[in-house]
């Protein structure tokens, strides 16, 4: 496994990969790796030839309160689970290295970013977009794999790579979830003992959710949030942040469910902010 700090040694193997006509897979990561990513670079296995992984924590993405400083890293760890994982190119830049001095450009990708965590964090998708573009350009890849755990993220990405023209596919993959249901993430390791129990009000709402669409015939959305704050509330430490439900592709807002519904959550639970989803397709729909 190679591990290149900058983006001319990253592009001097790329170039090489493709002198041989090798398809080249990204998993883009902040690190701290749980299987969740190790899913995604198991998938892009099969979808390319060689394997690249990005592991930068960016800046760019976290507002001045949020958890930058803090946030979980442990580089020997990554790699060594990277390695298992038969990854072929670890990018692990610096700060400096990708936003050098005078860094002026950003992109932003209107609509879809309006609602959900662009809401509550309404600088974050301009810097994901921004430094995935970033990415791209220097890994110049021909698929990009991307968790649903980040449904916004994911669709935002799509949204991106189609209206800019760029030459890579993109693929989503599962969420990867613990045995009691919490999906997997970093900032699981933030959780006390007893916060790491609340956290299972987001995968329990969802649920609940998928119960109350399917089995008890709830179509209208206001209801349906109306039960899932309830149920997420009756948990200690536990404050929402939004509770979505609408279009799985537009991102946009639902009054009534239709074939597909995206059921999204942030929840602090005691300061630490998780999201979690669920697309809820109705019977008539799978037919
Ligand atoms: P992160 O390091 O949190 O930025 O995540 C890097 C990639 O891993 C993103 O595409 C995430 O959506 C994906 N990811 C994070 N957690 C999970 C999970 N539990 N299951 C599947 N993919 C995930």
């Amino acid at each position: 496994m190679k591990i290149v700090e900058t983006k001319k040694a990253a592009r001097e193997i790329i170039r090489k990969w493709k002198r041989r006509g090798l398809r080249i897979g990204l998993v883009p990561t902040m690190g701290y790796f749980h299987e969740g990513h190790l899913s995604l670079m198991d998938k892009c296995h099969e979808l390319a030839d060689k394997v690249a992984v990005s592991l930068f924590v960016n800046p760019a993405q976290f507002a001045p309160n949020e958890d930058l400083s803090s946030y979980p890293r442990d580089r020997e760890r990554d790699l060594a689970l990277a390695d298992r994982h038969n990854v072929d190119l670890v990018f692990i830049p610096g700060d400096k290295e990708m936003y050098a001095p005078g860094h002026k450009t950003w992109v932003t990708v209107e609509g879809l970013t309006s609602e959900m965590c662009g809401r509550s964090r309404p600088t974050h998708f301009c810097g994901v977009a921004t430094v995935v573009t970033k990415l791209f350009n220097i890994i110049t890849p021909d698929v990009a794999v991307f968790g649903e755990k980040d449904f916004q993220q994911l669709q935002v990405i799509r949204r991106m790579t189609h209206d800019l023209d760029m030459p890579v596919e993109i693929v989503g993959h599962p969420i990867v979830r613990e045995p009691d249901g919490l999906a997997m993430s970093s900032r699981n390791s933030y959780l006390s003992k007893e916060e790491r129990r609340s956290a299972l009000c987001l995968s329990q709402a969802l649920d609940l959710a998928e119960h109350l669409v399917k089995q008890q015939g709830i179509r209208n959305c206001s209801d349906l949030r109306q039960a899932l704050a309830e149920k997420i509330e009756a948990f200690p430490f536990a404050g929402i942040d939004y509770i979505f439900t609408g279009d799985p592709e537009t991102l946009e807002s639902q009054d009534t469910i239709n074939n597909k519904l995206l059921v999204a959550l942030a929840v602090f639970v005691g300061a630490t902010r998780l999201i979690d989803n669920r697309v809820i397709t109705l019977e008539a729909d799978t037919k």
